[in-house]
C-alpha cells in the first residue's frame, strides 16, 4: 500500500510566490534577489509553522537552482531536490538547540571555508539559533561576521530577542507574524480543490482558526480530521469531534450562566466540555480568550472586523459583551488566574472551575450588576 505524503510536506511551499501569510519577507527577499543585495546573515523570527525553514529553503533553491539562479526554482533539478529534501551538501540544515557545543561551532567554522560542491552558494540555517550560548554563541558571532563570500547565514528562532545583541546587529532581521485565519481558510479551500474533497465552509474555518496561525498545523489538522471521516464530506460536528474543538456557543452559554447566577448549568456545561475529551488547560486558555474577546466588543466596537471575526461572531460578541461591565470581565479574568495557578499545581480540575464559578457569581452579586 502506498504511504500517503503528509499535506504539511506535500503543499510546502517551493517558491516566494507560494508562501502564505508572510507579504514583507515575501517581498524583501523577491527585491533583495533581484537587486541583487542579498545580504550574507539573516534572521528569521517567529512562531512555529509559520514558514521560516520553507523560506530559508527557497532561497537557497532560487540561488542554486541548476536552471538559475532565478525567483522560482524548478524543482527539479538535482539541487533543487536536495534542498527541498534538506538533504543538500551545500545547504546545511543544522539544529542549534541539539549541537550547541562548542566543538560543533568549531567544526561549522571550519566547514564553511571549504567552497560549495555544487551550489554556486552555500547556505547554513541554523534552527532554534538562540539555544547557542556562552561560548559557542561567542564562536558563532564570529563566524556570522566575517564569512567567505560564498557564505550565507539564516538563524532561525522562535525567541529573537534572546539572541545576543552583536549577532542580531549583524543580521538583517525578518519577522514572521502568525497567518490570518481568513488566509489560512483561503489555503485550505484551494487544497481541498486540488484533493477533490468535498467541505462545508464552516466546517474547514474551524479548522482554519483551530491552526492559530499556523500554516503546517492547519494542514495536519486537516489530515487528522480526513483519517476521521474517509470519504465522507467534510462537516462541522467531525471535524469538532477530531480536533476536540469545544463548540464556542458553549463559552457564551457559560458566561451568560455565570452572570444569571445559574450554578448548576455551569457545573453541567463544563462538565460536559471534560467530557468531549478537552483538557483544562485548554479549556482555561479558551475561557481568556472568550473573555479577551468580550473586553475587545466592549472597547472597540466598531474595528472588531479588524480582528477577522466573522459576522456571526462579532454579533454574539457584542450581545453579550453589552450585558456585561467591563470591570466585571476583568474581575473574571482575574478570578481565572486562580485557576491557571491551581493546574499547575495539579489540583483537580472539576474543584478549580466550580470555585471559579462559584466566585464569579457572588462577585457579580456583590456588583450589584
Ligand atoms: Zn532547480
Amino acid at each position: 500500500m502506498a504511504v500517503e505524503i503528509p499535506f504539511a510536506i506535500k503543499y510546502r511551499p517551493k517558491k516566494l510566490a507560494d508562501v502564505i501569510g508572510q507579504p514583507v519577507v515575501v517581498q524583501a527577499f523577491t527585491n533583495a534577489f533581484k537587486n541583487n543585495t542579498m545580504h550574507h546573515a539573516y534572521i528569521l523570527s517567529g512562531n512555529y509553522g509559520t514558514g521560516k525553514t520553507s523560506v530559508s529553503r527557497i532561497i537557497a533553491a532560487m540561488e542554486n537552482c541548476e536552471k538559475g539562479p532565478t525567483l522560482e526554482p524548478c524543482c527539479e533539478c538535482n539541487n533543487c531536490k536536495l534542498i527541498f529534501e534538506g538533504k543538500s551538501f551545500d545547504v546545511k540544515e543544522i539544529d542549534a538547540a541539539s549541537n550547541r557545543g562548542i566543538e560543533d561551532i568549531r567544526a561549522l567554522n571550519k566547514e564553511i571555508h571549504h567552497c560549495p560542491i555544487e551550489c554556486r552558494t552555500k547556505y547554513i540555517i541554523l534552527d532554534e539559533a538562540h539555544s547557542l550560548t556562552g561560548i559557542a554563541a561567542e564562536a558563532a558571532l564570529n563566524m556570522v561576521e566575517e564569512p567567505p563570500d560564498y557564505v550565507r547565514f539564516i538563524l532561525a528562532t522562535t525567541e529573537a530577542h534572546l539572541l545576543k545583541d552583536t549577532i542580531r546587529s549583524r543580521c538583517i532581521t525578518w519577522k514572521f507574524n502568525k497567518v490570518n485565519w481568513t488566509e489560512i481558510f483561503s489555503h485550505l479551500k484551494n487544497i481541498c480543490a486540488k484533493e477533490e474533497l468535498e467541505y462545508d465552509d464552516n466546517a474547514l474555518k474551524i479548522i482554519a482558526k483551530s491552526a492559530k496561525g499556523s500554516v503546517r498545523d492547519s494542514l495536519q489538522n486537516l489530515q487528522t480530521v480526513l483519517n476521521y471521516v474517509g470519504n465522507e464530506k467534510i462537516l462541522v460536528n467531525p471535524v469538532k469531534e477530531a480536533l476536540g474543538e469545544v463548540d464556542q456557543q458553549l463559552y457564551f452559554n457559560l458566561i451568560d450562566a455565570i452572570f444569571r447566577s445559574d450554578a448548576p448549568q455551569c457545573y453541567i456545561i463544563i462538565n460536559n466540555i471534560f467530557k468531549s475529551g478537552k483538557e483544562a488547560g485548554a479549556v482555561v486558555r479558551d475561557l481568556y480568550g472568550h473573555l479577551n474577546n468580550l473586553l475587545l466588543a466592549k472597547t472597540c466596537k466598531k474595528n472588531l472586523p479588524d480582528f477577522n471575526f466573522t459576522e456571526d461572531e462579532i454579533k454574539k460578541y457584542v450581545h453579550q459583551s453589552n450585558k456585561i461591565n467591563g470591570d466585571y470581565i476583568l474581575k473574571m479574568v482575574s478570578l481565572l488566574k486562580d485557576v491557571s495557578l491551581g493546574l499547575k499545581f495539579n489540583l483537580d480540575p472539576d474543584f478549580l472551575f466550580n470555585t471559579f464559578f462559584i466566585e464569579c457569581i457572588v462577585a457579580n452579586k456583590k456588583s450589584g450588576k
